[in-house]
């Protein structure tokens, strides 16, 4: 195993950091999905964060982690939409300068969004990897610090501390299904989870189309995979052909990988919302998608899937939960 740069003292320290400005999220048991799994699982609620995703952890533990110079010239980053949000929020919050550059993919609703937390939006390219040059530029040519989505140490220390909660509520996990996109939030919290006891199982679970992490790990490098459209827009992106951090820590602390169908996802999100009263984006379902399709085994055991977000276009929402 590599050693990595992020240990159980960062996310301790991240946490005691962000405390003030994120929310501890409820971990609740979910009956139905129980039930239907054959396990005990409990949902992670990080749906309930002010910007309504986990990235406000990640995002702020960066923010309050630079310099004061830093902070005084600003911060830039890309994103597919909630990293950005929480960038602009957590910054707002700090009284910083924020910049978010976005491919042209992202929803509407979201570079709404990332305007109405005070962040400045500018929209380039067709893919997350353009997006990040043109961040890039204004790193060397303004001064901004970059806070990049997942592929860096205090971001990752950030989402970590979900890890942290999840063995305070419910030290009895044993197996934890997590989102997988670029994999800031499946190595931080991976790694906190591994450290406590390596034989907890962590399942990264994203959609069939364009998982890039799952192409990467299958190449055995990162490769980048065309975006396309998917319930569970959060999980799209590349994951960088010079990923530094996330790449090699997913291979070594992935147990298993999931992949889900359009239809499993939005099962998972209809199941969400009739038995458990949730509004959720397709990322944040597919925990709960994976045990409804049966493609991870978990009998008897304690799970918990992290509810990722719940940042989701209502009608189209309304549209999927129909049928
Ligand atoms: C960003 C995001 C993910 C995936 O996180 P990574 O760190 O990129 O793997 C999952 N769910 C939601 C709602 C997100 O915004």
């Amino acid at each position: 195993m590599t050693e990595s740069p992020i240990g159980l003292r960062d996310v301790y320290r991240a946490r005691a950091r962000i405390a003030p400005f994120v929310r501890r999220t409820p971990l609740v048991r979910a009956d139905a999905l129980s039930k239907a799994a054959g396990a005990e699982v409990r949902l992670k609620l990080e749906c309930l964060q002010d910007i309504g995703a986990f990235k406000q952890r990640g995002a702020m533990n960066a923010i309050l982690s630079l310099d004061p110079e830093a902070r005084e010239r600003g911060v830039v980053t890309m994103s597919t939409g909630n990293h950005g949000r929480a960038v602009a929020w957590a910054a707002a919050r700090l009284g910083v300068r924020a910049v978010v550059c976005l491919s042209s993919l992202v929803p509407g609703r979201k570079v709404e969004a990332i305007r109405a937390a005070g962040g400045e939006v500018r929209v380039v390219g067709r893919g997350q990897d353009e997006a990040g040059e043109e961040a890039m530029r204004l790193v060397r040519e303004d001064g901004l610090a970059l806070i990049p989505p997942f592929d860096d140490p205090a971001v990752i220390a950030g989402q970590g501390t979900i890890g942290i909660e999840l063995l305070e509520d419910f030290p009895e996990i044993d197996t934890a299904l997590i989102p997988l996109s670029g994999g800031g939030l499946f190595v931080g919290i991976a790694g906190v989870l591994k450290a406590a006891d390596p034989s907890i199982r962590t399942v990264g679970i994203s959609m069939k189309r364009g998982a890039a992490m799952a192409a990467s790990l299958e190449a055995g490098h990162p490769v980048a995979v065309e975006e396309v459209e998917t319930l569970a827009d959060s999980l799209g992106g590349g994951i960088g052909l010079d990923n530094r951090h996330t790449f090699a820590r997913t291979a070594e602390l992935i147990d298993e990988m999931v992949l889900l169908e359009e239809e499993e996802i939005a099962a998972g999100m209809r199941h969400l919302h009739h038995e458990e009263g949730l509004v959720t984006e397709g990322a944040a379902a597919v925990g709960a998608a994976a045990l409804l399709a049966g493609k991870v085994r978990v009998e008897g055991r304690s799970v918990a899937t992290i509810v990722s977000g719940r940042n989701v276009d209502m009608d189209s929402f309304a549209a999927t939960i129909a049928v």
